[in-house]
C-alpha cells in the first residue's frame, strides 16, 4: 500500500485489533472503563474509536469513500477492512482509495488521542482535510505529482 510506515503499521494494528482503545484496557485492568472516552455512550472497541463513534462517522460520509466502507456495528476491524477491500478492488483508482481510507483512520486515531489525552478536540471537516493533504504530501514525494483520480 502507497502510505508511509507508520500509517501501514497502524492499520495492520487496527485490524489485528492492537490499538489501546479502552475496552482492550479494560480487559487487562478492570479499574479501567471500557465506556469511549468522547461519547460516554459504547465500549470504546477499535471500530467504534475509528469509525462509528459519531463525529467519526461524519468524516466517513463526507470521504471519497463514503459509499464503499460498511456501517455494520457489529463488524471486527478486520472484516470492516476486508469488506472495503473486496468492494473496491476491482474498481479504478483501488490504490489510491485504499490508501486514503489508511490515512484517514491514521488521522482519525490521532485526533481521538489529542482528545483523551490532551483533551483538545478538531473538527470533522479539518480531520478529513488533513487526511488528504498526508495523502497528497506522500505523492508528491514519492512520485512528484498529486494522486489524480
Ligand atoms: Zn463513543
Amino acid at each position: 500500500m502507497r502510505v508511509t510506515p507508520n500509517v501501514k503499521l497502524f492499520a495492520w494494528r487496527l485490524v489485528h485489533e492492537g490499538i489501546s482503545v479502552k475496552a482492550k484496557l479494560n480487559e487487562k485492568l478492570p479499574h479501567v472503563s471500557s465506556l469511549c472516552p468522547r461519547c460516554q455512550s459504547a465500549p470504546e472497541t477499535p471500530m467504534h474509536a475509528i469509525v462509528f463513534f459519531p463525529e467519526v462517522l461524519q468524516i466517513w460520509n463526507s470521504s471519497p469513500v463514503a459509499s464503499t466502507i460498511s456501517r455494520d456495528p457489529n463488524l471486527k476491524a478486520w472484516d470492516w477492512w476486508s469488506q472495503f477491500m473486496e468492494a473496491e478492488k476491482s474498481k479504478p483508482n483501488f490504490r489510491i482509495k485504499s490508501a486514503q481510507v489508511a490515512y484517514l483512520l491514521w488521522q482519525i486515531w490521532l485526533v481521538r488521542n489529542t482528545l483523551v489525552f490532551e483533551d483538545q478536540r478538531q473538527e470533522p471537516g479539518e480531520i478529513l482535510s488533513q487526511a488528504i493533504l498526508l495523502e497528497e504530501e506522500y505523492w508528491r514525494y514519492h512520485f512528484l505529482r498529486p494522486p489524480s483520480l
